[in-house]
């Protein structure tokens, strides 16, 4: 799932292609992808648009005009894709042994791609999404009102540690920490990847529970959390599964994991084999010793 440094990539990516264009027309091929507007209403808000900024919360993009905001998120498998004015042509499907049609290259419109912007500068930005949890809405000028990004935690790179500390203060709760850092309204932007490193990069058992979390180690909790996800960026983000960048390339932050996917491997610091539990009904890999007592 997009996380934070993916999400992010996507932004700083998109910036200079469609910052100031005008939306001429969109095409919406899934009408589920849209939530709580109808296609007819979404693409009439849109027509003739200006995206005038592309800023992002959490997980999610918010494209703000100058009558309306309307706001992505990607769910699981979702992409945005950006294809220029001087792109010749579709690149053909591949089909695997599986059966799955997968994106060949960049600027690939499939069965997956289920909504087209097409921009003033004649460049296309294309929605993809397998799973199809991903989420395209509008929420007006006001979009730090709408309710799902009301209620999102404060942004982790942003927190000051006093305010951090604050929060953890009121850890009053058994919660393994792990499932704190998943949860949204806390912290915005953290998920599965980027909570196991950070846990093992401040070397936290991701079962301990939140109250049992001393003051030092919640510290070096926020330093971690920020370490792990500064890499991602600087790394244009982790492409375990689906996650592209909006040029349809990988990122470069899986190779320098160092527990995420890698249950069973040795760890890279004490050569420990990681282990692969459950927390929060998620996945989760930590070393046993470089992470141990909770
Ligand atoms: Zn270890």
């Amino acid at each position: 799932m997009p996380e934070l440094p993916e999400v992010e990539t996507i932004r700083t990516y998109l910036i200079p292609h469609i910052k100031g264009q005008g939306i001429k027309q969109v095409d919406v091929r899934l009408a589920r992808m849209l939530e709580n507007v109808s296609i007819t209403k979404f693409k009439r808000e849109l027509k003739d648009q200006v995206i005038k900024r592309l800023l992002r919360r959490g997980k999610y993009l918010i494209f703000e005009m100058p009558q309306q905001t309307f706001v992505i998120h990607l769910g699981m498998t979702g992409q945005v894709i950006f294809v220029p004015s001087d792109f010749q042509g579709i690149k053909p499907f591949k089909r695997t042994v599986t059966g799955w049609q997968q994106a060949t290259g960049p600027y690939l419109v499939d069965k997956h791609t289920h909504v087209i912007f097409h921009l003033g500068n004649n460049g296309r930005m294309l929605f993809r999404d397998v799973r199809t949890f991903g989420k395209i809405f509008l929420t007006g000028n006001q979009w730090q009102r709408h309710p799902r990004l009301a209620k999102l935690g404060p942004e982790p790179l942003e927190i000051t540690i006093e305010t951090f500390l604050q929060k953890t203060n009121r850890w009053q709760s058994a919660r393994p920490v792990k499932s704190l850092l998943l949860d949204q309204t806390f912290l915005a932007g953290i998920g599965n990847i980027y909570a196991d490193e950070a846990l093992f990069k401040a070397k936290i058992h991701p079962e301990t529970p939140a109250h049992n979390v001393s003051h030092k180690k919640a510290k070096e909790l926020l330093k971690a959390i920020r370490f792990v996800l500064k890499k991602g960026i600087r790394n244009f983000g982790t492409s375990f599964s689906d996650y592209r960048k909006p040029d349809g390339s990988k990122g470069n932050n899986l190779e320098s994991l160092l527990v995420y996917g890698r249950g069973g491997k040795e760890c890279r610091e004490c050569k420990m084999i990681l282990q692969k539990i459950t927390v929060a009904q998620r996945g989760t890999v930590f070393c046993p010793r470089c992470q141990e007592g909770r």
